[in-house]
């Protein structure tokens, strides 16, 4: 029998210890706080904007969204960044992706000192994780750990093999993974062979960022499948219509007969990675002097 890995009820778990902590730190004065940046106006970052607020209000956290128009200039946005990087009241910093074209996100995300980096996308924060020390690691490669802990507590000597190297998802989840004494192989687009190695899992990873890129050619009976993908897609349904779905980068109907447990997409890895995100920030807000 294949065992569903419901994401939703992670989060759920995870938010109400998160709401528990906020509690305790708010007793304490350390009222956490997370500022969001975003700068122009993209559609998705305002949707993700808007529902990042709710999870975050819903657990007791205070968001702040510091929306700045798409004509900012590289000097106004590193200043607004800079003062929120001074501003004690403020735990955690993220800045929402898109940033509009003249402005180079990786240079403002680097204004975001480690200690405030909820993101965990600042090379220090990257590098703490490579050394094997406490960091605040990138919410979804945290969040693909977690539905993997569901089903699989321990992964000393277990084989995982990551499908992706992206600096914000394959390779922290590939050092977390690592940090769990699992032996780590990762694939990625110049990888010979693919299936040879997705074969070889017990525990499969994939953050391809390519829909239905694993079917049941990729994987052999009793694999855990992690699917970090998310893409929306337009299908014909059975009455012949076109109808928008979301997908991942693993062919659901194929690959779940054969694997252990899997995470659907939806409600997979994506509601764990807002989760995160809010652990993240009170991680943050406990350790701020
Ligand atoms: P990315 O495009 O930056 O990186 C994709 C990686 O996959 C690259 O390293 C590439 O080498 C590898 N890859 C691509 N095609 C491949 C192939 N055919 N064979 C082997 N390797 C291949 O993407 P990303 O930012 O790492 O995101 C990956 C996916 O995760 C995307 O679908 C994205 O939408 C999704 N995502 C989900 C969440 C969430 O919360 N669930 C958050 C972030 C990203």
């Amino acid at each position: 029998m294949t065992r569903l890995i419901d994401g939703k009820s992670i989060a759920a778990t995870i938010k109400q210890r998160v709401a528990d902590e906020v509690a305790q730190l708010k007793k304490r004065g350390r009222a956490p706080c997370l500022a969001a940046v975003m700068i122009g106006d993209d559609p998705a970052a305002a949707s993700y904007a808007r529902s990042q607020a709710r999870h975050a209000e819903a657990v007791g956290i205070e968001h702040r969204l510091i929306e700045l128009p798409a004509r900012t200039s590289p000097e106004q946005a590193a200043a607004r960044m800079d003062e929120l990087a001074a501003n004690p009241a403020v735990s955690g910093i993220m800045l929402h992706l898109p940033v509009p074209g003249p402005l180079d996100a990786f240079a403002l995300q680097q204004r975001i000192p480690a200690h405030k980096d909820v993101e965990g996308v600042s090379p220090a924060n990257l590098g703490l994780l490579a050394l094997g020390r406490e960091a605040l690691a990138p919410c979804t490669a945290a969040a693909a750990m977690e539905c993997l802990r569901a089903v699989t507590p321990d992964l000393t000597g277990r084989n995982a093999v990551v499908v992706g190297r992206s600096a914000i998802v394959g390779k922290p989840l590939a050092m977390l993974l690592l940090a769990a004494n699992a032996t780590v192989t990762q694939c990625h687009t110049r990888t010979r062979n693919l299936a040879d190695h997705t074969r070889a899992a017990e525990m499969l990873l994939v953050a391809a960022g390519a829909a239905g890129l694993i079917g049941a050619e990729h994987v052999v009976p009793g694999t855990v499948v992690i699917d970090v993908g998310t893409h929306r897609v337009t299908v014909i349904d059975a009455n012949g219509l076109e109808v928008t779905r979301t997908v991942g980068d693993v062919r659901f109907d194929e690959v779940a007969p054969l694997a252990a447990a899997i995470t659907p997409v939806p409600g997979g890895v994506g509601p764990v990675t807002v989760a995160m995100l809010l652990q993240n920030t009170i991680r943050a807000a406990a350790r701020q002097k």
